[in-house]
């Protein structure tokens, strides 16, 4: 079935144009006005903007978190996200302690297979480097897994990377094109945090457990050690100025990106001071400051925004001890408001909000996963992933997930709607709403594990 999409503003790296879009089976064919429909059918994108399908590069679903399985398995994770105009899913896989990475990557695309409403791209944590573990990283690195994600905190939950283990893999796998993701919170900062001075049932402890300067020496260091073996990386939910300051400073120098969240930017340590501040306990936490970090945000300072979307059923995010905040479950939801958020950094300027969508949730996201051929851009050729977007709609409160959790911002309203989504060239989401007689389309992007 081909498809011509009328009269939109299509969003171009360019700029934007008032213009027709044709797409022919899985593919953007031309642009262009007064394309002829020649017996496609027929979108009317009046008053919309056409995006590039949206990205989201920062996602758990169906997977183990400490205590709790999260709410959110494929299906419904990435039903939220097409809704929403995203059309590829990042999510993550972590070697256990009882299996292998490939495994580990078998069993979650087992999970994945059939489910998925949009396309997934997986970011890959392997704990153990035995020499048959660094002959699997490098078949997968070859096979089109480009992003290894790292952790320098975490070390009770066995993910903790320490500088020499990351220096070996930067080195081993940094030549294969790998570009690597990592958690920067310095460990070792975090364990010097006298916890006994805290009322530890108070949300706002947790601020204090983690604190800036964590986030900061952490940043710091994987700069240089990146810089060292001259490998690619990326920050992940940056959450402080000097964090992003120091990598906005070293982008001349090295090929460093990075990302923040939808929670670091609307988000602040008055949301842990609340009764049940225990449901914003996330990592990094809430931080203050929120204003001129928005500004760094507007300046450019983030490649990407993506929502580090981590769901846990209300029974589990409210199942702690009430005493010791480190007993809660860690982490926001958040998918189904990324668009919405982000939106709202330049809402004033419809245009401008609309190129640093497709700039920031589309475009850097697919090249930094390695996709940039294929995803990221209206462009003859690449697949037809199309968000098409009426930004004057009704005022409607932003929903992050479609389980049964705490939303994370509550009374956020935002003016956007997406009318139509389309996937790979399929009319997934037609006037709004699921296309009806729809199985999930989605397929991984990368190849068989
Ligand atoms: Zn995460």
């Amino acid at each position: 079935m081909n498809t011509l999409v009328r009269n939109g503003r299509l969003v171009l790296d360019s700029g934007i144009v008032e213009s027709d879009l044709f797409v022919e089976g899985e593919k953007i064919a031309a642009l262009g006005k007064g394309l002829p429909a020649d017996g496609a059918k027929v979108i009317d994108a009046a008053g919309c903007y056409v995006l590039p399908g949206l990205i989201d590069f920062h996602t758990h679903v169906d997977d183990r978190i400490g205590r709790f399985y999260l709410a959110d398995d494929y299906e419904r994770g990435t039903r939220v996200a097409l809704l929403n105009g995203i059309t590829t899913l990042c999510t993550f896989v972590t070697q256990g302690p009882d299996n292998t990475l490939r495994q580990a990557l078998q069993t979650a695309r087992r999970k994945a297979e059939g489910r998925c409403h949009t396309d997934v791209a997986w970011h890959l944590t392997p704990t153990t480097f035995a020499e048959s573990d660094w002959h699997d990283l490098e078949a997968l690195a070859r096979s089109g897994y480009r992003t290894f994600k790292f952790y320098t905190t975490y070390r009770n939950a066995g993910i903790y990377a320490d500088e020499h283990l990351l220096e070996g893999v930067f080195r081993r796998l940094g030549p294969l094109g790998v570009r690597f993701l990592v958690h920067c919170e310095d460990d070792a900062r975090i364990a010097a945090v006298d916890a006994a001075s805290l009322d530890l049932a108070k949300g706002s402890s947790h601020a204090r457990l983690r604190p800036e300067e964590a986030e900061i020496l952490s940043i710091e260091a994987l700069l240089a050690l990146a810089q060292r073996c001259c490998v690619s990386l990326h920050v992940v939910h940056v959450s402080t100025h000097g964090g992003a300051e120091r990598i906005v400073a070293a982008r001349g120098d090295q090929d460093v990106t990075c990302e923040t969240c939808p929670q670091y930017l609307w988000l602040d340590e008055g949301w842990l001071d609340r009764p049940d501040g225990h449901r914003w306990i996330c990592s990094p936490p809430l931080r203050n400051g929120r204003e001129r970090f928005r500004e760094l945000a507007r300046a450019g300072a983030f490649d990407m925004i993506a929502t580090d979307h981590c769901p846990f059923a209300k029974a589990d995010k409210d199942d702690w001890d009430g005493k010791d905040v480190r007993t809660v479950a860690n982490g926001l939801v958040g998918i189904g408001a990324l668009p919405h958020l982000a939106w709202k950094l330049w809402g004033c300027d419809p245009d401008r909000a609309a190129q640093e969508l497709a700039l920031r949730l589309s475009r850097n996201p697919a090249e930094r996963l390695g996709y940039g051929d294929r995803k990221g851009a209206l462009k003859v050729g690449l697949d037809a992933d199309l968000a098409i977007l009426d930004p004057e709609a009704t005022l409607r409160p932003v929903q992050s997930s479609l389980a049964d959790v705490h939303e994370s911002y509550p009374g956020f309203q935002s003016p956007l709607a997406f009318r139509h989504v389309l996937l790979r060239g399929v009319h997934a989401v037609e006037d709004g709403r699921l296309a009806g007689s729809l199985q999930p389309t989605g397929l991984p992007l990368q190849g068989p594990a």
